[in-house]
């Protein structure tokens, strides 16, 4: 469904937004479940400005793209 696509990617991009204005993440990390095997080839830690844009119209997920971003915090942060 489009309009639920155009949602997630809108919700994706404000989590994306926030992980960035927040100076104890460090990295972002993309995670995809097993059976999305696109999210699969493009998982991974990325640096904050060079994270791939997700939900992906590329997701071979029948259910549709869960792929989703996780911060990676700073430890050494004081
Ligand atoms: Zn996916």
């Amino acid at each position: 469904m489009k309009i639920d696509l155009e949602y997630k990617v809108e919700q994706k991009a404000q989590m994306l937004e926030r992980m960035r204005a927040n100076p104890r993440v460090a990295h972002i990390r993309l995670a995809a479940p097993e059976d999305c095997l696109f999210g699969l080839s493009i998982q991974g830690v990325y640096e904050k400005d060079q994270v791939p844009s997700i939900p992906r119209k590329e997701c071979s997920r029948p259910e549709g793209c869960i792929c989703t971003y996780e911060p990676v915090l700073n430890t050494i942060y004081p």
